[in-house]
């Protein structure tokens, strides 16, 4: 079995190709460093793509392979811009001359109320021109596992509605702001009909992978991708907590991981890393702990394959 597997994957382990998603914010724009990517840093990265023949291809392709049930194609990377910052004008130009595809998420209210720091409706418009796609970042990008499920549905109501009116078009994906949910956060969003949503959290996108949870990678400064394209997915599912515990108090985490081994990494926001045991593929570890920030994210990692799970205080 063993030995099946070895040369099933000397011949075949490109069928494990996975795909890699880049976030930005800001470009070029030094008055917000935990958000801006200097433009000297980005053509960094775009070269380091470049030169290591990997593709980037618009967010559509990772979504139509997934929904088609298809593998992925081995060296993919989408790039994602959250908010509509205009300081995404100081980046375009380095955008257009690689010919690489993007996808801003508008950020609603701001755009629609002319806030100074962000794109007009127009100079959106304008992004498809290039190799843009356009996309919904909800309407007034508040904390939405805070919001009651009314207050939520207004808010995609009324964001969607604005944005099909301005931009002529339906927005085909939609991403969290602050990339934070839960599942019922999850379950509103979906009712809107996207064809993929994308969370925040660091993760590899392979064909297991399920299109209404995509992870991204966030970047800022001068953040070196080629350790990040190294990663790839670790299939798991994340049992317990479901969501944010009761007061804080985490007292178990518990896994099911579709791979062989004794031993993984557990990441848990301001408590570091630890081992933790894997028993014939369930992770089921105690632990009695209580969570300081209101988003904590948990990472599972084996070897170069993360998952990554968040908790966010509702
Ligand atoms: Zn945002």
């Amino acid at each position: 079995m063993i030995r099946g597997f070895f040369l099933f994957c000397v011949f075949g382990c490109y069928l494990f190709a996975d795909a890699h998603i880049f976030l930005y914010h800001r470009f070029d724009d030094a008055r917000y460093p935990s958000t801006n990517t200097p433009n000297s840093a980005l053509r960094k990265q775009f070269e380091f793509l470049k030169e290591n023949n990997y593709t980037v291809v618009p967010l559509s392709a990772i979504a139509d392979k997934l929904n088609q049930n298809e593998t992925l194609p081995d060296k993919w990377v989408a790039l994602t811009i959250d908010d509509g910052y205009r300081s995404f004008l100081n980046a375009l130009p380095i955008f257009d001359e690689f010919g690489y595809a993007f996808t801003m998420f508008v950020y609603v209210e701001a755009t629609e109320k002319k806030y100074p720091d962000f794109l007009t409706w127009e100079e959106l418009k304008k992004l498809e021109n290039h190799n843009g796609t356009l996309a919904f970042h909800s309407y007034s990008h508040s904390h939405q596992t805070k919001q009651s499920e009314k207050a939520l549905r207004e808010d995609f109501e009324k964001g969607l509605g604005l944005y099909e009116k301005m931009l002529g078009n339906k927005s085909a994906f939609y991403s969290y702001p602050y990339g934070e949910f839960n599942d019922e956060v999850q379950k509103i969003a979906k009712d809107f009909g996207f064809t993929a949503i994308l969370n925040q959290n660091m993760g590899v996108i392979s064909k297991a992978s399920d299109v209404y949870d995509l992870p991204r990678f966030a970047l800022t400064g001068s953040t070196n991708i080629k350790p990040l394209v190294k990663y790839e997915n670790l299939e798991a599912e994340w049992i317990e907590p479901k969501d944010y515990p009761a007061k804080g108090n985490i007292t178990k985490v518990e896994a099911r991981i579709n791979t062989n081994v004794t031993k993984a990494q557990l990441y848990i926001t301001d408590l570091g890393w630890r081992d933790v045991k894997v028993k014939e593929g369930l992770i089921s570890y105690k632990i009695n702990e209580k969570l300081k920030k209101q988003r904590v994210r948990m990472i599972l990692k084996i070897g170069n394959k993360v998952s990554t799970k968040i908790l966010v205080k509702d």
